[in-house]
């Protein structure tokens, strides 16, 4: 299949040939053309499926006859808006507006918040037709009057569950309280929960469902694999495994960020270039390690749940759960970083003793098993007693029972005690 048959203009072909893509992938395949119509659509799409060129290509040909030279603000409302949960998203998104509409005469800004409001007040007050915004922070402008959402025309909601479990949901029904009610409306969403159906319905009209890749399950491009190690021992089998495969742009995953930040100076002491990217660093500092990460720079990114969302890394080559995550679907956003756009990825999973039952998650979420080893001078100790997870949520159930895994260490035969 081409992109010569899903009805874009010549102009946004050529944008796209020349970007080097030569096949859409599925949820272009899919959205392109029922977006095209005018349709809403509801797509379950991660990062990585290339779902952000389903929507701009799209958008910015259903919007292209508004294209108009003039200085006047008035002449330049927001007919599109579009809104993320993270400032990293924020930023690609609005780079990816920029990229396939450098064509198109029509004008974007994107808005987040931790930076000052007066550059984005001012580049607002100029008029932009393409909105790209963090919810808080557009309610904010909205506030001081800067932003105007009375004439949108096409709403996008991308990645909706993570916005869900941000908590923005109150921020989102308060933006679409001012949004014209006739309008287009396209929603991305790595899962559909309940929640997200439940939101969708009071969003969308009549909406074209895409679900290219089966409900909750991960890519089939990735290797998945369980390390049984002790929880104290973790960063010392990470090191040795960073070492032994040599492994590069490797991106970490803890569940706090003082995980985070400890993890990350243990492992640069021990010389792996290593850094820590969370919520409480400033956007410059983000921006910085994140390029860092991606030239080389850094080895290893260590990340948690909400900074990681949005990242865009290609062909990331190797995911770590160095902690499994409380909710078993963040473990599929998480190893949707790697085996992107068709590349082959590894994620691995350290896991102890007091995981097993998050690990149980995931794995009645897969609907399968995923394979483990134990690795050499890493046995686990099979006397070892569960700790009580600390900061344990009341949805994550009572005590991990250990028997699992202590079947599992002794399964692999190599049984040692320390
Ligand atoms: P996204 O899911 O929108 O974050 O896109 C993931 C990556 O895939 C981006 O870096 C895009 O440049 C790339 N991409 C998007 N569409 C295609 C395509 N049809 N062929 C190859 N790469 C693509």
């Amino acid at each position: 299949m081409t992109f010569d048959t899903l009805g874009l203009s010549a102009d946004l072909l050529r944008t796209v040939g020349e970007e080097g893509y030569t096949t859409p992938t599925p949820v272009q395949a899919a959205a392109i053309p029922v977006v095209l119509e005018g349709r809403d659509v509801l797509a379950a799409a991660q990062t990585g499926t290339g779902k952000t060129a389903a929507f701009v290509l799209p958008i910015l040909d259903r919007l292209r006859h508004h294209a108009n030279s003039s200085f006047s603000p008035a002449r330049h409302p927001t007919r599109v808006l579009i809104l993320v949960p993270t400032r990293e998203l924020a930023m690609q998104v609005d780079e990816s507006v920029r990229t396939y509409g450098r064509t198109v005469p029509l004008r974007s800004a994107v808005v987040y918040g931790g930076i000052p409001m007066d550059p984005q007040i001012k580049v607002l007050r100029a008029g932009v037709e393409i909105l790209v915004a963090t919810p808080g922070r557009l309610l904010d402008l909205v506030g001081q009057r800067v932003a105007n959402l009375g004439q949108v025309e096409i709403l996008v909601l991308d990645e909706a569950d993570r916005m869900l479990d941000m908590g923005f949901l109150p921020d989102i029904r308060r933006i679409i309280e001012l949004l014209p009610p006739r309008r287009q409306n396209l929603m991305f969403s790595a899962t559909f929960s309940d929640e997200i159906r439940r939101l969708s319905r009071t969003i969308l009209h009549d909406p074209a469902t895409v679900e290219v890749a089966p409900r909750n399950t991960a890519g089939e491009d990735i290797r998945q694999l369980v390390y049984p190690v002790d929880r104290d021992r973790k960063e010392a089998l990470l090191a040795h495994l960073i070492r032994k495969e040599d492994l590069r742009q490797v991106l970490v995953f803890t569940r706090t960020k003082l995980a985070a930040s400890r993890l990350a100076s243990v492992l640069d002491r021990q010389g792996l270039e290593a850094v820590a990217i969370h919520s409480d660093r400033t956007q410059p500092e983000r921006t910085r390690a994140l390029e860092g990460f991606k030239n080389g720079d850094i080895r290893v990114l260590v990340a948690t749940d909400v900074a990681a969302r949005g990242l865009d890394i290609e062909d990331l080559p190797h995911v770590v759960n160095f902690e499994l995550p409380w909710n078993p679907q963040d473990y599929i956003h998480r190893i949707g970083r790697t085996g992107r756009a068709g590349a082959t990825g590894d994620a691995i999973s350290l896991v102890s003793i007091d995981e097993v039952d998050l690990l149980r998650g995931v794995q009645r979420l897969l609907r399968r098993a995923i394979p483990w080893t134990v690795e050499e001078g890493f046995v686990p100790d099979r006397n070892a007693e569960p700790q009580p997870l600390r900061h344990l949520r009341p949805r994550a159930g009572g005590h991990p029972h250990h028997k699992p895994l202590r079947a599992r260490a002794s399964a692999g035969g190599a049984r040692r005690r320390r």
